[in-house]
């Protein structure tokens, strides 16, 4: 007996994209999104300034992929939210695999990251999931609780400003996608656990080889309240038709 939580899809370009290329997707988008999800794109920092010349005046929204915990200072190659703040982002995506896995980015620097964007007003997407061998090991539930463990721990006022985005790695940019009822399963783990904090309507994206043809059974699943796009956000046509589904 939850309320309707609003439909969000969100596209992760990656390191992907040039100044040149990114004109026409963007303005793709930008005449296009005119569908009842809220549609958003993370792109490259280079990009910020372009994404909010170009989708200012539209229905899409955009931010970062990643940003610093610290406010500025001698931390060389690092973003701090206030820079994000100051083109406009909304969205910060947080904990992505690929920082996880590359980087050593932490559950608890996860957290602190997204206590920070919070702070800065910017949205943070905590993304969290399990790698193929802890899945095929039986260890999801104890992996995706571990991980939101510190995120839980700031609080049910500061989690409710908040996305979580459920991305198994196994699914990520391999073109397998988890089933629905797969998909499912770990969202209404997650949305207990947001229920038992006092956040019950936090918005759980799935994520992980999300496209046109596989989004529409994914958002029929009670607990998916929508997507974290990457390969496919990068074709303006196909990221809007899963927006629309
Ligand atoms: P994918 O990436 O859609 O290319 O699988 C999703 C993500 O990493 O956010």
């Amino acid at each position: 007996t939850s309320q309707a939580r609003q439909r969000l899809v969100i596209g992760n370009w990656k390191m992907n994209g040039s100044l040149a290329d990114n004109v026409e997707l963007l303005e793709a988008l930008r005449a296009g999104a005119d569908v009842s999800a809220d549609v958003a794109v993370c792109v490259p920092f280079p990009y910020l300034a372009q994404a909010q010349a170009l989708l200012e005046t539209s229905k899409v929204s955009w931010g970062a992929q990643d940003v610093s915990v610290h406010a500025s200072g001698a931390y060389t190659g690092e973003v701090s939210t206030a820079m994000l703040s100051d083109f406009n982002c909304r969205w910060v995506l947080v904990g992505h695999s690929e920082r996880r896995s590359y980087h050593g980015e932490s559950s608890e620097l996860v957290a602190q990251k997204a206590q920070a964007a919070l702070q800065a007003g910017l949205v943070p997407v905590v993304c969290i999931g399990e790698t193929l061998q802890e899945q095929e090991a039986g260890e999801t539930a104890d992996v995706i609780a571990a991980q939101l463990k510190p995120v839980l721990a700031l609080g049910p006022q500061a989690v409710a400003k908040m996305v979580i985005a459920y991305e198994p790695v196994w699914a990520i940019g391999t073109g397998r996608t988890a089933t629905p009822e797969q998909a499912q399963e770990v969202h209404a783990l997650i949305r207990a656990a947001l229920r038992e904090l006092g956040a019950e309507q936090v918005q759980v994206l799935y994520g992980g080889s999300v496209k046109a043809a596989n989004a529409a059974s994914l958002f029929a699943m009670p607990d998916i309240d929508g997507a974290l796009v990457g390969g496919a956000s990068l074709v303006a046509e196909e990221f809007l038709r899963i927006a629309a589904a």
